[in-house]
């Protein structure tokens, strides 16, 4: 029920709040922060201690700069301090803990309000959809990180949400079951592809290779949980002939940023929290030439606030307005998750994207690929595995290892090794890298 409610009210809020003026919104924002604070400083043992230590109480909040006043969040202060960062006002059986797996060494655990935390979520997430004229009644088909139960006869797929979606495992995504899955979705005819990207560009990627047929009654691809780098737009596109729709957000639910029906610039939902950018003196980033790291108060999680939480994501604010006629901020070029850095001999952080996204090292290099994943726990130390494509020649290695020596700089070896297939990680993503290294981004010079 609570679900359900929370459900609904969110909804119902997200429907008319889209609309708002600047004034509307940034009103709103200053109230849920003055609670928020409020909340935290009076129930929160962690926040109460750090707030009178800089000497700081909830009337400090007069308007929404003054999150500046407040101290940053880590991933490290959340281990260090899991307990005390629990609302004192939720009883234990309320709350869920929530453990991240990512590719990184250490993985991070804290708590949702059991029920409503995955409800609000989901409000946003149906809302972001709407834009591209999804509705609950549509057959949607899943190909993200699910796992099937053995027990239904298959352990590819399943059906969900009284057969309205059909959920196919990102984890078994041979080049035979591939084909099972095209005959699948054939006969599902959904109107909807909700994946990860990574999952499915390897789809895509099969289909293109064996030049299979689109699927005219899929409308969009729903993609989220991922970068989704512009090639595999690109690609995305031209294999499945619609719209790649994709939205931005985070276990921690500090921030919630999607795509809108005429623009591919991330819209930052104000009803999700107040996002800030800041360059790496923890200073704001004021210019849209300027890469920050996203750094974000949650409105809804009150159990386990997350206040100025840094993402360890990076984006750029993009010009405002857009044509769809919503006051929100806009970013674009959301990327290099921390756990999407290699470190070289220095100890120096580069994002991986850098080295294989941008520019065209992807559409040359990479063409008789068929999957590659880099592998990293030794710094200055790069493994690339890969899986030959029909048409990959011996020397096709030599390329590959020019163009990418040439990008990773002197301080970081490289070393190719080509491999039968590559294993999911834990959650059935297709990680392009697996780090092992703990990466410390907040103390990057
Ligand atoms: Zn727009």
């Amino acid at each position: 029920m609570l679900r359900y409610r929370t459900f609904r009210s969110t909804y119902k809020l997200l429907q008319k709040s889209q609309w708002w003026s600047k004034e509307q919104i940034e009103a709103y924002q200053l109230l849920q922060l003055k609670k928020l604070v409020e909340h935290a400083y009076a129930n929160v043992p962690y926040y109460h201690t750090v707030f009178d230590e800089r000497g700081l109480g909830p009337n400090d909040i007069r308007d929404l700069t003054d999150v500046e006043r407040l101290p940053f969040l880590t991933k490290d202060i959340i281990r260090e301090h899991l307990h005390a960062l629990m609302a004192r006002n939720y009883a234990v059986r309320d709350l869920e803990l929530v453990q991240t797996s990512g590719s990184t060494a250490t993985p991070l655990g804290f708590y949702y309000e059991r029920g409503a935390s995955r409800a609000r979520e989901w409000a946003f997430v149906r809302s972001a959809w709407g834009r591209v004229g999804y509705r609950f009644i549509d057959k949607c088909a899943v190909l993200r990180d699910d796992i099937i139960s053995a027990d239904r006869g298959s352990d590819l797929e399943e059906k969900r949400l009284f057969g309205r979606w059909l959920t196919l495992s990102s984890r078994a995504m041979t080049a035979a079951n591939l084909a099972t899955y095209v005959r699948l979705l054939r006969q599902f005819k959904p109107k909807y592809l909700q994946a990860f990207p990574s999952s499915i560009t390897i789809l895509a990627k099969y289909m293109q290779e064996n030049k299979i047929e689109h699927f005219p009654t899929i409308k969009a691809l729903l993609c989220g949980s991922e970068n989704l780098a512009e090639w595999q737009r690109e690609l995305l596109e031209a294999v499945f002939r619609c719209r790649v729709f994709s939205w931005y957000g985070q276990a921690e639910q500090v921030t919630f940023a999607s795509e809108c029906e005429v623009s591919q610039k991330y819209h930052v939902f104000p009803e999700y929290g107040v996002l800030e950018l800041i360059d790496a003196r923890g200073q704001p980033i004021v210019n849209s030439d300027e890469v920050g790291e996203i750094v974000a108060t949650g409105f809804n999680n009150p159990a386990f606030p997350f206040i100025r939480y840094r993402t360890g994501d990076l984006a750029q604010y993009a010009d405002l307005p857009c044509e769809c006629g919503r006051h929100h901020v806009l970013l674009h070029r959301i990327e290099g998750r921390a756990n999407e850095y290699v470190i070289d001999r220095n100890g120096v952080a580069m994002p991986i994207t850098t080295i294989w996204m941008t520019g065209d090292v992807i559409n040359v290099d990479f063409e008789a690929v068929s999957h590659f994943q880099f592998f990293q726990d030794e710094p200055g130390k790069l493994i690339l595995n890969i899986v030959p494509g029909r048409d990959y020649e011996k020397c096709d290695s030599g390329q590959l290892f020019g163009a990418l020596r040439e990008r990773l700089g002197a301080a970081m070896d490289l070393e190719i090794r080509l491999v039968d297939h590559i294993p999911r990680s834990e959650a059935g993503k297709h990680l392009w890298l697996v780090q092992k290294l703990p990466i410390r981004f907040d103390s990057q010079p």
